[in-house]
């Protein structure tokens, strides 16, 4: 299928592909076994400036947008969604900051995230607050210059490794939602430590840890916007970074589809190859069609968020949905065509459909993408 992308878009994806398949294809298992976290990679993806595409010229990027965020991804994750996290995590870190920061605060984190100078995290999740996150307990109490900040994250991407972190922590607790703060924190402030490291079914070259914060003193200059706009702050990331996980989505669905097609055209039973029978050729055109029905989805959304579109909440969240979705049926898909060998971790296929299922549960719950569509189809009738 052609989208007809720019040639810029054609050049950072082609350049995505080939990192995907030349570097990444070859550490994937043991990054994977081993769970290791792809420093080296994301150095490699600074080096060749991927990890600016979607930050402002002005600050040192490529000054593309959601679209050149999800080609590059959608690329890595062919070959390693974990990696490919690891990537996208910084964007969904330098989002909020690319639209509340301050011009100060854009010069200094953004500058150095363009550069691959510098790894970002998200925190809002807390072990009480994953799909209601309203419900988030940490606290920041104003004090002099400072913010003092006071609770716990968990799972957040990027935990350990990242520089950046910004991190949402209740302002006025009366105000629900809208008592709710965001801050960007760096790596070494006094009172910010790092706890406990999850052990993963997937997206295992990913770090995805616990945040600890005992008394950490935040300068009041790292507010992000104003106080009370924390929720309003992640939601509108969130916005511009779901169609981040429909990308990793559609990666890891295209790569066990072509690792699947593959098999099924070497593979001989019966004296013919797989690929000569019906039931397999009905799953291969299966995976064919809604893969890129994923896909198209999936460009049109970042085109319509990049083209300045004031309202994008319900094909964001509907891009994620149909796409993570996919990705899992694909994924069970190439296991059952690949029988036995589809099942072992000599081919990458039992990886994907491990990697896979994470899409349908982080950025928020496909259940939970599902009610915020359904709230915007109904306030439009
Ligand atoms: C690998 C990984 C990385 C992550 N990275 C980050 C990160 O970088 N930053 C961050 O802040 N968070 C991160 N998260 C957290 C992630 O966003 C949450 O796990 C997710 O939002 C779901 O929250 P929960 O796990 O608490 O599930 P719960 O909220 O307990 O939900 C459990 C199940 O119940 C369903 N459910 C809950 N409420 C409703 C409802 N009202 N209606 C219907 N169904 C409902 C959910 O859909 C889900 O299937 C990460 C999670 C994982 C697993």
């Amino acid at each position: 299928m052609d989208y007809f992308l720019s040639e810029e878009q054609k050049v950072i994806k082609r350049l995505a592909k080939r990192i995907s398949d030349e570097v990444i294809s070859k550490v994937a298992g043991k990054y994977d076994k081993e769970g290791i976290f792809p420093r080296d990679i994301l150095d490699l993806l600074a080096y060749t400036e991927l990890t600016g595409v979607y930050i402002p010229k002005e600050y040192g990027g490529f000054g593309g947008g959601v679209m050149e965020m999800c080609l590059v991804v959608e690329e890595l994750s062919r070959n390693c969604a974990g990696i490919a996290v690891s990537y996208a995590a910084t964007a969904l870190g330098a989002y909020p900051i690319m639209l509340y920061g301050t011009q100060e605060q854009k010069e200094k984190y953004l500058t150095k995230i363009a550069k691959g100078e510098a790894i970002a995290a998200f925190a809002l999740t807390e072990a009480d607050a994953g799909s209601d996150v309203s419900n988030i307990k940490t606290v920041a109490e104003k004090n002099g210059d400072f913010y003092i900040l006071n609770g716990n994250k968990h799972w957040i991407t990027n935990g350990g490794e990242a520089d950046i972190y910004v991190v949402f922590a209740v302002t006025d607790k009366s105000k629900g939602p809208r008592g709710i703060s965001a801050f960007i924190v760096e790596k070494g402030y006094e009172g910010f430590y790092f706890g406990k490291k999850e052990d993963k079914m997937g997206i295992r070259a990913s770090s995805t840890t616990e945040l600890v914060f005992e008394n950490c003193k935040v300068p009041k200059e790292n507010l992000l916007g104003r106080e009370g706009t924390g929720f309003i702050i992640a939601m509108k990331t969130f916005d511009r970074t779901r169609p981040g996980v429909a990308a990793m989505a559609v990666g890891i669905a295209q790569g066990a589809y072509e690792h699947a097609l593959k098999y099924a055209k070497e593979r001989v039973q019966f004296g013919q190859p797989l690929s000569s029978f019906q039931a397999i050729q009905h799953m291969l055109a299966d995976m064919y069609i809604n893969i890129e029905a994923a896909r198209a989805l999936l460009y049109s959304t970042c085109k319509m968020i990049d083209s300045g579109a004031k309202d994008y909440t319900k094909e964001s969240s509907a891009c994620k949905v149909f796409a993570s979705d996919v990705a899992m049926k694909v994924t069970i898909d190439a296991v059952q065509i690949m029988g036995g060998n589809g099942y072992v971790k000599d081919y990458p296929v039992e990886k994907m459909m491990r990697d896979a299922k994470v899409t349908q549960i982080f950025e928020g719950a496909n259940q939970i993408q599902r009610n915020i569509i359904a709230s915007e189809i109904v306030k439009e009738l």
